[in-house]
C-alpha cells in the first residue's frame, strides 16, 4: 500500500521534484516500510518525535524538520537534522549557525513565507525575509546553507486561491533569487504542495514537496 503510493507518486513528479515524505504522527513501523521502498527522505514537524525516530531508524534517512521551530529546541536536532523547512526570523537563524557550528555541520535551511489567508500559518512576509537576507549578508554564518523558501497554501477547495498563493510563491522565489541570491548557486528550492495539493504546485514550479496523508494514509 505504502509501496505502490509511493511509486504513484514518484511517476507525478519525474526527476526534477524531491518528494519529502511527511510522516509525522505515523509510527516507526510504517517509516520503515517506505524505506524498505526506497524512500530515503521524511519530514517530520515536532521536534521531539523527530528525535525520537532518528534513534530508531536507520541513519542514511534525511531527515528534515517542515514545522515551526523554536530556538530552545535547535540544539536537540542540529548534531542530524539535513534541512529546516520553517526559517521564520534572525533570531531563530543565528541559533540554527551556533548549533550548527557546535556540530561541525551546515545545514540546508529554507525562509519560509507566508501567502496562506489563515491567521494562524507561519512564516515571513516578502519585506520581512529581504531584511533577514540583509542581515545575513552583514553577518555570514558559514555554518548554514540558504537553499530557498518554503509555503503553504490556504486549507480550501479553492483551487484557484491555491494557484495564486503557488505563483506567488514562485515570483518571490525569482525575485529573491535575482536580487540576493545571483552567486549563490544553492539557491534552488521551492518548497510547496502537500496531499490535497502538490499537482498545483509542481505546475507552479515546486522542487519539493511534503506528502503525509497520500502516503501513510488519514492521520488519527
Ligand atoms: C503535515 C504537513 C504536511 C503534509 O500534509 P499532508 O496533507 O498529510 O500531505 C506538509 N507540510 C507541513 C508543514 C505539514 O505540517
Amino acid at each position: 500500500m505504502i509501496e505502490s503510493k509511493i511509486a504513484e507518486i514518484l511517476e507525478q513528479l519525474g526527476n526534477k521534484v524531491k518528494l519529502i515524505a511527511v510522516s509525522k504522527n505515523n509510527p516507526p513501523a510504517k517509516i520503515t516500510e517506505a524505506y524498505a521502498a526506497g524512500q530515503k527522505v521524511f519530514g517530520e514537524n515536532k521536534v521531539q518525535e523527530l528525535c525520537t525516530k532518528y534513534e530508531a531508524l536507520p541513519k542514511d534517512i534525511e531527515w528534515h524538520l517542515i514545522g515551526h521551530l523554536q530556538k530552545n529546541k535547535v540544539k536537540y536536532i542540529a548534531p542530524f537534522v539535513a534541512c529546516i523547512h520553517s526559517v521564520d526570523s534572525i533570531a531563530l537563524l543565528e541559533t540554527i549557525q551556533k548549533e550548527a557550528h557546535k556540530n561541525n555541520r551546515i545545514i540546508q535551511v529554507l525562509l519560509q513565507l507566508k501567502v496562506a489567508q489563515e491567521e494562524h500559518k507561519f512564516g515571513m512576509s516578502l519585506d520581512e525575509a529581504e531584511h533577514l537576507i540583509m542581515h545575513l549578508q552583514s553577518n555570514p554564518m558559514p555554518n548554514i546553507s540558504v537553499a530557498g523558501i518554503m509555503g503553504m497554501s490556504t486549507n480550501t477547495e479553492n483551487e484557484e486561491i491555491i494557484n495564486q498563493e503557488f505563483k506567488t510563491l514562485r515570483t518571490n522565489f525569482e525575485f529573491l533569487k535575482k536580487t540576493h541570491f545571483a552567486q549563490h548557486p544553492e539557491f534552488t528550492e521551492i518548497s510547496m504542495g502537500m496531499s490535497n495539493d502538490y499537482p498545483i504546485a509542481i505546475a507552479n514550479g515546486s522542487t519539493m514537496v511534503r506528502i503525509g496523508s497520500l502516503i501513510f494514509g488519514e492521520r488519527s
